[in-house]
């Protein structure tokens, strides 16, 4: 039954999955004319829709859904826009821009919490949308150009600390992050290309803000490039 009721799903939309479905990153399921992905990790929720040209695709950006990251696919060979915050493109870009979605989706934190009898750790992931956006428009490549990097905000100095030196940061504190249940980082950007850290606005963090363990670390990065 499930395969008779695959095999007469709507052709275009078998193409779309079939080039999708190879991402392991997301559960994928196809219902209604779309195809929809949950982001394994974090569960942000993708929508991929398929439209008949431009027009009808820029029509289509105009209903979202809450907390939906929305793709749309038309017809033809390279084209790939922005519009309503939805992505519009040929096929062959779905794939990559999935990748670069799933690739902008960030840790950034934990806490412990009790269930069934157990300590269990529940995750927190940052989707940095707008960055994604900048890294297109500038052909940006994550790991050459830029990565993502999680920040504490200590509440002592109020400065930025980088995750590898915040134990040692906190015990200057007098404080053992041993002893912590919960930790929420912020991420950011080290851009090397532009020689800046850059928040997940696309504002530029200025090392003032930067405790002394992390402006060494973010000079070094920079100097590696
Ligand atoms: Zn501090």
């Amino acid at each position: 039954m499930v395969g008779v009721r695959f095999k007469e799903l709507d052709e275009k939309l078998k193409k779309v999955y079939a080039k999708v479905r190879g991402l392991d990153d997301y559960y994928w399921s196809i219902q209604d004319g779309e195809v929809r992905g949950i982001h394994k990790r974090s569960g942000m929720r993708v929508r991929i829709r398929i439209a008949e040209g431009r027009e009808h695709a820029d029509k289509m950006s105009r209903e979202k859904e809450v907390g939906v990251i929305d793709l749309i696919v038309i017809p033809g060979k390279g084209t790939f826009y922005l519009n309503n915050g939805t992505f519009i493109m040929s096929l062959k870009f779905l794939r990559p821009t999935l990748q670069d979605v799933s690739d902008h989706i960030v840790w950034s934190g934990f806490k412990v919490v009790e269930k069934d009898g157990a300590l269990v750790q529940e995750d927190f992931y940052e989707y940095l949308g707008g960055r994604l956006i900048e890294h297109l428009k500038r052909n940006m490549i994550g790991g050459r150009d830029y990565v993502f990097w999680q920040f504490y905000r200590c509440p002592y100095c109020n400065k930025y600390v980088d995750i590898e030196s915040l134990p040692r940061h906190m015990k200057a504190h007098g404080e053992d992050v041993k002893e912590w249940s919960e930790e929420k980082y912020e991420v950011l950007e080290i851009n090397f290309a532009d020689g800046k850290v850059y928040n997940k606005f696309g504002k530029e963090v200025p090392m003032e803000e930067f405790s002394e363990e992390a402006v060494d670390f973010i000079k070094e990065s920079f100097e590696e490039e």
